[in-house]
């Protein structure tokens, strides 16, 4: 394959832009090589600017769950635009989007908008302070939250994938009020909470992770968080930015039968444009400025393109349940495919996935929490990304990453990736 135009392109952006991109992990670090300078995608596939062809299952991390240039997503922007952009005042739109929000997750009575996950997470939880009058949180090592300064203290995806998941530029006192505890460890939360009575504010967590790679809840775990919370009067916070409206119409909370108090929201509420939201009760909700003190803003939250976006793949999604059927038929397959490679070539790596979210953990124990998966062989993780990379496939390019599947994945694609999976690490392994 040929890569030289993304290759020249690199160089340029390295000159005018921090390590040539404009979020860390696209810079393929983790996995070395050149970056692959995307020009566009349809359905299943993305181009780039060589002109090669690939399946993809990053899906532009999460939002593309219906595939690329979806007709309905397009028809609803190009309608949109001729209305012109940005108002900066309530719409119409924002109504809709609210009303379908609310009557989706189970959690959520009331939403605010916002641009981005990073805004969601950061406003959930000063919202959960302004409400508890505590200023503490628990977080989950190699949880993601997005770049909020509170939240980069063992923080996963990239700042897991490049050694940094403490950034410098926190001060030590929002350092202070985050406490860790590692995933999946109901007994050291317990902990964390007795060592601080009365001081935590809330527990954010993403109820299925997908920024150490995929890894899931175990029995249990969100139900003793739920009990706890109720206990101890502290906001359970799920961030839902990956999981909602993926794992299923009501997000990881339907697909668990846990609700959480507060739920964050991004990446499919936008279609692809960038949007996030966060919500939760009415009593927490009627917290946020102008009913409540707690202040919380945005020149072009609500946006009217993005509110059509998204507004045209949340409706899709709740007309269309067997969405989510399809979508754990594509996993299920892909995964079955992959397992089956896996034991022909008597290989026993993890495999952790559910619905349409999985990660293949160059490791043989079973990945629970950080520690385990970061047990995996990550060399070996990026030779195995450029081998598929090189047969036409696009993953994430991190271990520390959850694929994204969306329902552009044919039977012939899916067969194709279950192909490319095998002579992959047929190859490396050689
Ligand atoms: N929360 C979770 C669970 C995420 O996965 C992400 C981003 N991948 C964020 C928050 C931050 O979202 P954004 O990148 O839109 O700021």
């Amino acid at each position: 394959m040929d890569h030289t135009i993304s290759q020249q392109l690199f160089a340029k952006a390295q000159q005018v832009i921090p390590g040539g991109v404009n979020s860390p992990v696209r810079a393929f670090r983790a996995v070395g090589g050149t970056p692959v300078f995307i020009k566009s995608a349809k359905g299943a596939y993305v181009y780039d600017e060589d002109g090669n062809r690939y399946l993809e299952l990053i899906n532009s991390w999460g939002p593309m769950i219906l595939g690329h240039a979806h007709e309905l997503i397009e028809k609803a922007v190009s309608d949109a635009i001729r209305q012109s952009f940005s108002f900066g005042a309530p719409t119409r739109k924002e109504v809709e989007m609210a009303e379908l929000i609310v009557s989706m997750v189970p959690s959520v009575e009331k939403v605010r908008m916002v641009n981005s996950g990073t805004e969601a997470t950061m406003s959930a939880i000063r919202l959960a302070r302004g409400y508890t009058g505590r200023d503490k949180f628990i977080k989950f090592e190699g949880n993601y939250h997005g770049h909020g300064d509170s939240f980069l203290i063992a923080a996963g995806s990239g700042a897991a994938t490049f050694g940094t998941p403490d950034s410098p530029g926190v001060t030590r006192g929002v350092a202070n009020d985050t406490l860790t505890a590692p995933y999946n460890d109901l007994a050291a939360v317990q902990k964390l909470v007795e060592a601080n009575p009365g001081q935590i504010a809330a527990i954010i967590l993403e109820p299925v992770v997908g920024n150490m790679g995929c890894v899931l809840p175990v029995e249990g775990f969100l139900q003793g968080l739920r009990a706890l919370c109720d206990k101890e009067g502290i906001v359970l916070i799920f961030d839902e930015v990956m999981t909602g409206f993926r794992l299923a119409r009501g997000g990881a909370q339907e697909r668990f039968g846990v609700t959480p108090d507060m739920t964050t929201l991004g990446k499919i509420i936008g279609g692809g444009m960038p949007v996030g939201a966060y919500g939760g009760r009415r009593d927490i909700m009627d917290y946020v400025s102008p009913v409540g003190p707690v202040y919380q803003a945005g020149t072009l939250s609500g946006n009217p393109i993005a509110m059509s976006a998204g507004l045209a793949m949340l409706k899709y999604l709740n007309e269309t349940p067997e969405v989510y059927r399809q979508l754990d038929v594509i996993g299920s397959k892909l995964i079955n495919g992959f397992k089956a490679s896996l034991s022909k070539l008597g290989l026993s790596y993890t495999i952790n996935q559910v619905g349409s979210m999985y990660t293949l953990f160059f490791t043989e124990q079973a990945v629970t929490d950080f520690p385990s998966a970061k047990t995996s062989n990550l060399p070996l993780f990026g030779r195995y990304f450029h081998a598929m990379l090189e047969r036409g496939v696009y993953l994430g390019p991190s271990q520390f990453e959850s694929m994204f599947l969306s329902t552009a994945l044919e039977a012939p694609h899916i067969d194709k990736i279950i192909k490319a999976n095998e002579e992959s690490l047929k190859e490396i392994l050689a």
